[in-house]
Formats: C-alpha cells, structure tokens, sequence
C-alpha cells in the first residue's frame, strides 16, 4: 500500500476500503486483518451497476428496474403527448443504454422488464396498438427510431471485444494473461474456466473480424497464420492448416514483409493472395501493428471505434419502409408525423377495431357524419368531412385523388415528385395535415359529445399548412 502511495500519490483509507476475496481463497480472515481492511462479499454496488465476479442476475438488476419504474411514474402525473413519451422513452433508454449496458452484460429478463415498463407507459397502460418490436426499428424500416436494449447490449459485447484486441489497458493486458496466454486469440476456444466477459468477448470473434483492418509496422506483432490480417481473414481461413508443421509456430507476418515492403515468397503464395497481402498497407512511422476499426461501409475512415457503426453491424434490419417519407416529412410537427405513421401501419383505433378487440361500444357509428359504421377507410377519405377536406387539397396540388383512400393517394403523389421538391414536400404536408385535422376533429366530438356541422376545418387546415411552411 506504502508502494500504491509513492507510485500513485493516491492514499487509501482503510475506513473506507473493504476487501474481496474469490471462492477459492482461503484464510480470508487472517487476510484481510493482515491488510487491515474489512472484509465483504460481492456482489457489490459501484455507482450503482452490480460488480459481481460472474453473470448479473435478474435480481442483482432489480436497482435498474426500480430506477425506471420511478422515472415512469413521475411522467404519468404529466400530460404528456404520444410523441413526447416516445421521447422521454428514447432518453432513458440512451441513459441506461450508456451506463449500465457498457457497464455489465444485462440479464435478458432484466431487458424486458425494463422494456415492459416503457411500453406500459407509451400505451398508459392500456392496449399496445403497435408492437414495441415494431416501434423499436430505424424510421426508414417502419418504426419510429426507438432501439432494442437487446441490440444495444449486443453492440455493447461486441464494442468490447474490440477493446480487447486494441490492448493498451491493465484489463486487456489482465485477460490475456490469464486466458490467451501463449495461444493465440483467433483460434483458441471457449472453455469452462473462461469467464462470462471473456466467453462473450470470444463469441463476438466472427463479427469482429467483419470490422476490422490490420495496419502494419513490420509484421513483429501479427501471427502470419491466425490472425486475420488478409481482407478480415487469416491465412489459416484461406488456406487450411499449413502443411509444414513449423509454420504455425509463432511464425509472424516480419518473414514476409523486409525493409517496409512485402516479400511474400512461401510455398503458399498465389497471384490472388498477392493482391490481397500488397492492398495491406504498411505504416513504418506506427509505434506496432495494431487494428483498425473500418466496418463495411462505414462512411468514416478515421480508424477509431464507433458505436454506431458497430451497433449497425449487430442489429437486425427490416427491408425500407415506402411510406416513411410520408410519416417523416421534414417541417411537420410530430403529432402529424405519427398521427399518419399509426394510419399507415392501420393501427388507429377506431370504433371498428375497438368492437374487434372486445371494447364494448354504444354506437359503431361514424361521429362525423352519423350515417355510416366507422373504420379507418371510412374516416379518411368515405366520409363527407374527409371527402370536403381532401377534395380543397388535391384541388390545390393539382392531382387527381377523388375518391380514394389515403393509401391509394400516396402513390398518385409519389408519381408526380417530378414536379420538384418543393411541391413533393408541400403535398406530404397537405396529407398529413389533411389526416391530422379529420382525426382531431373525430376525437374532439367523442370527446366533448358533439355531433355539429364542421365549423371552421377547411380554414384550419389553410392556417396549419401556411403557418408550417412559413416556419
Ligand atoms: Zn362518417
């Protein structure tokens, strides 16, 4: 400790202090009374994140759920829109994302726990009309730009995994010592006395080498057959076992690069291989060979680790949504955005679909024009509201949409964007606002119980879309 002091400058109080000792370990009273620290036993809070010496069980986690659970129940005192929950959502979620993902690896029920309370409270605790998975996917693949704590956790392994093979910190150097030693990091396999972390880390191997780039000094600190140094593979990938046993004995890739410059001459070589191992570039001024981070069609080439680009490469994709342009319009204010982005996965509640999930209902009638049921193919665009509405709208764009549902419009405007941007993007916001004003005014009259004449709507719209594009 007196040596900690002299080489740190940091002194420890042993008030303070408590010391850990492994299962394995015995004697660990005469220990710790040698050290002069008490003892205690994990798992341990450390700003509040568990350290514990393996795997984080569900009930280690239970800080993290009560956490949220508070959070969410000081929102609902609040009279919060649907867009404004997404966004405190959005907001706990990077929180605990960036804290206790890259902290420890979250059990799976802990996630959906968590996951579940976030939901609840998007919904109000009443029926999910849009699955979470659903919401939880890109904008431009159906969602509303949410991410997966699953996902996150997965990028989080694998932003680990790199910090591993970039060494340079007492953990890495630790790991390596203890599990790699003499083998080596691409090939050795998991056993039982790996830890979680390192089993992970292990795990994520594959992906890794997806991302990554080998930038050479002089060939001293890469294995010429293991590590994956050729286009993310290793020789070993390409060729097989070696046939010359003495090969794969701590042969490094210096046999074959001299004087800042690749000399490939074994038995090995190819012309194809040659092209591969002469892209691989050669930096002299490098302090040693050393890992790039360079996902595939990452747009950045600066070499440093991202976490974007490496949660892109684990998540799961879903083909491009056609409609998101419509929902995510630039200058339209949020309310609309998913007020269209619900009408387009058909997920608005309306008197049909409640009856449908059992929701008893007095009267399936329209509240616009009393006279038919009420679906969404009705309210937008059968009924006499809608049909006055839209038909100003499209008078104004100049595009024949009579008598269609919103759904067959969408593809009458895609096909005249050619008549320039300005007008492509006056028109999603004419629809937009159009599907907002049918809708507020069909809840308003639920709402307050009155059935009159629409008084004022076509104006509104007017005043909406000016007072949006002059914004
Ligand atoms: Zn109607």
């Amino acid at each position: 400790m007196e040596d900690l002091k002299s080489f740190s400058g940091l002194q420890l109080n042993r008030d303070k202090s408590r010391v850990y000792f492994s299962s394995r370990c015995s004697q660990k009273e005469e220990r710790a009374d040698v050290l002069g620290i008490a003892r205690s036993d994990l798992p341990v809070r450390y700003l509040g994140v568990p350290l514990t010496v393996n795997y984080a069980r569900d009930q280690d986690c239970q800080g993290l759920v009560e956490y949220v659970q508070r959070r969410v129940e000081g929102w609902q005192a609040a009279c919060l829109s649907f867009g404004g929950r997404i966004e405190l959502i959005r907001s706990v979620i990077s929180a605990v994302a960036q804290f206790w993902l890259q902290s420890i690896l979250l059990p799976v029920a802990t996630i959906r726990r968590v996951e579940r309370l976030c939901a609840d409270f998007l919904w109000r605790g009443g029926m999910h009309a849009i699955s979470w998975e659903q919401l939880c996917r890109p904008r431009k693949e159906g969602g509303v730009g949410l991410r997966p704590l699953l996902e996150i956790r997965e990028a989080s392994a694998l932003k680990l995994a790199w910090r591993f093979i970039s060494g340079g910190s007492l953990w890495t150097d630790w790991m390596h010592s203890r599990y790699v030693k003499q083998g080596n990091f691409w090939t050795c396999s998991p056993d039982n006395n790996h830890s979680v972390t390192f089993k992970s880390v292990l795990r994520h191997r594959g992906v890794l080498k997806s991302a990554i780039r080998r930038v050479m000094k002089d060939g001293s600190g890469t294995d010429l057959w293991r590590d994956p140094w050729i286009d993310r593979r290793s020789l070993l990938d390409i060729r097989g076992s070696p046939t010359h046993t003495e090969d794969r004995r701590g042969l490094t890739c210096s046999r074959i690069l001299r004087d800042g410059e690749w000399r490939p001459d074994s038995y090995w070589y190819t012309e194809e291989l040659g092209g591969f191992i002469m892209s691989t570039v050669i930096d002299p001024a490098l302090p040693a060979d050393r890992w790039i981070w360079e996902p595939p069609g990452a747009s950045s080439g600066s070499g440093e680790f991202q976490f974007h680009s490496c949660y892109n490469l684990i998540r799961h994709t879903f083909p491009l949504s056609s409609d998101y342009e419509f929902v995510w319009c630039k200058g339209l204010a949020r309310k609309m955005q998913l007020c269209v982005y619900k009408l387009l996965l058909s997920r608005l509640l309306t008197i049909d679909r409640l009856s449908s999930f059992g929701v008893p209902v007095p009267d399936p009638k329209c509240v616009l024009c009393c006279l038919e049921p009420e679906s969404i193919r009705h309210i937008f665009f059968e009924c006499t509201l809608a049909w006055q509405i839209w038909s100003e709208q499209s008078r104004v764009l100049g595009v024949c949409a009579s008598g269609k549902y919103i759904g067959d419009i969408i593809p009458v405007i895609r096909d005249s964007r050619g008549r320039g941007q300005d007008w492509f993007r006056t028109a999603r916001v004419r629809l937009a606002a159009a599907v907002w004003h049918v809708w507020r005014e069909r809840n308003r009259r639920i709402f307050e119980g009155l059935v009159t004449p629409p008084v004022g709507i076509l104006h509104n719209i007017e005043f909406d879309v000016n007072a949006m594009e002059n914004g």
